[in-house]
């Protein structure tokens, strides 16, 4: 029987106490993104199957054992998205966007839904944020990509992380590589996982990013495809190292790194973390040049990356990073008695239209009741209206830290309580400099 009380293994809620964390780590990423020239894009959180079958590749971990795939009730084929990329090509040709100026910039936030063992820094429902760039083939798009990812990390003040490189060429430089990692796993072929006896005849590089240990293991000593570059790859790796040479931004080239999905072409990276434990990849992304004519588009070069939220506040909790105090309320107003209820609404309404945080009893509580609501939820003001206050049109404005106390009318409330904020603020300023 369904649990109702219990969320999905391998989901979380973000509850209201942890949501400026998130806001204010998703609201960093969007803006460096935007310096960068990225705008927002949102897609659908679930596609035809087919637009992850042709993208993501048939012979992933993703596609193989994690997908959400149902049919609806017209009988389609619709997957849950795994990740955000493949949506994201199929919108920008479907809307022409890739026949228009180039390159195109774009970024997201979203959720994506994995079938995994759930795990520290491993769900079934994440969150990614992730740019895309159409139609840039030189390598300096390559490093403003990889600069772009790493100033994202530093601007949310992660520490610790480690940026690693390679590149896997293009389908040229793979025909040899394909042979000679065919013959190195064909040597080994009984000591392979089932699922690698399958992709050695299909895919053979799929085997370097199985996660089984005898499969891992014997990836390590596999020929590396670094050593099989064309000219041309060759070429554009090199440019890549040296764009990110000059902008100072340190790296390891680490030939292991294939990435899980198929539609990778020569550069691909991740920024790793020193904090979260053994999921450790904070950032994966790379160039996937072939990957929009794959899908009905025009030839188009492309590439991007695509980061775990949640790895990320993990590896931020993991170093107890500091972030901006939440939003509280600007004011409490507790009224006694209907008629103060009706002004309590109110001024509150017109509070909220000069954009203050304002709120006022709801429940219909007594006044003590409503005095402890507002400390509890750290009202910065509160404000007691009765039949006295609305007799004389007046009442007292309460600094909630300092105790201090102001009357000011209930005609204008929301100026003269804005007045109240800027004074405040200014002698606390004042404080601090002397
Ligand atoms: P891994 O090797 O850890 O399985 P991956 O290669 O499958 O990662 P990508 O498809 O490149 O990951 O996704 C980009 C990023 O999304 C990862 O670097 C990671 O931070 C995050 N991510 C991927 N899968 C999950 C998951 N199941 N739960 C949480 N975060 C995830
Ligand atoms: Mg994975």
């Amino acid at each position: 029987m369904a649990e109702i009380n219990r969320a999905v293994k391998g989901t979380n809620d973000m509850l209201p106490s942890d949501s400026h964390k998130f806001q204010f780590v998703e609201g960093k990423m969007l803006e460096t993104a935007s310096l960068y020239g990225f705008r927002e894009i949102r897609v659908p959180v679930f596609e035809h199957t087919e637009v992850f079958l042709r993208s993501v590749g048939d012979t992933t971990d993703v596609v193989q054992k994690e997908m959400y795939t149902f049919d609806d009730k017209g009988g389609r084929s619709i997957t849950l998205r795994p990740e955000l990329t493949a949506g994201t090509v199929r919108s920008v040709i479907e809307n022409g966007l890739v026949n228009g100026a180039l390159p195109v910039k774009v970024c997201y936030v979203g959720g994506c839904y994995r079938y995994e063992k759930p795990q520290a820094g491993r769900l079934r429902e994440f969150h990614q944020f992730g740019v895309e760039c159409f139609g840039a083939a030189s390598p300096a798009a390559d490093a403003e990509i990889i600069s772009l990812a790493l100033q994202v990390l530093e601007n949310i003040g992660l520490k610790n992380i480690s940026l690693e490189i390679n590149s896997i060429g293009c389908p040229e430089c793979r025909k040899n590589y394909h042979k000679a990692l065919g013959e190195y796993f064909s040597s080994h072929i009984d000591e392979l996982c089932e699922t690698c006896r399958d992709r050695l005849g299909r895919n053979p590089m799929r085997i370097l990013d199985c996660k089984s240990p005898v499969c891992s293991a014997l990836a390590k000593d596999a020929p590396k495809v670094i050593d099989f570059l064309c000219e041309e790859c060759q070429n554009h790796f090199d440019s890549v190292k040296a764009h990110l040479d000059a902008a100072g931004i340190k790296y390891t080239v680490n030939p292991q790194i294939v990435r899980g999905l198929d539609y990778y072409t020569k550069t691909v990276f991740e920024f790793v973390s020193g904090d979260i434990g053994a999921q450790s990849t904070v950032c994966g992304g790379g160039r996937y040049d072939g990957l929009v004519s794959q899908m009905g588009g025009p030839k188009t070069p492309a590439l991007g990356f695509a980061m775990g939220i949640e790895r990320i506040m993990l590896a931020l909790k993991n170093q107890n990073a500091a972030f901006p105090e939440p939003k509280k309320c600007d004011i409490y107003i507790a009224p006694m008695g209907d008629a103060a209820a009706v002004k309590a609404t109110s001024l509150c309404t017109e509070l909220r239209r000069d954009g203050f945080e304002a709120q006022c009893d709801v429940c219909g509580r007594g006044l003590k009741a409503q005095m402890k609501y507002a400390d509890k939820i750290g009202a910065l003001y509160s404000a007691v209206i009765g039949d006295n206050e609305l007799f004389n049109n007046s009442c007292n404005i309460k600094n909630m830290s300092t105790g201090e106390i102001k009357e000011i009318s209930l005609d204008n409330f929301a100026e003269q309580f804005m007045k109240i904020k800027l004074d405040s603020a200014l002698s606390s300023l004042e404080e601090s400099v002397l």
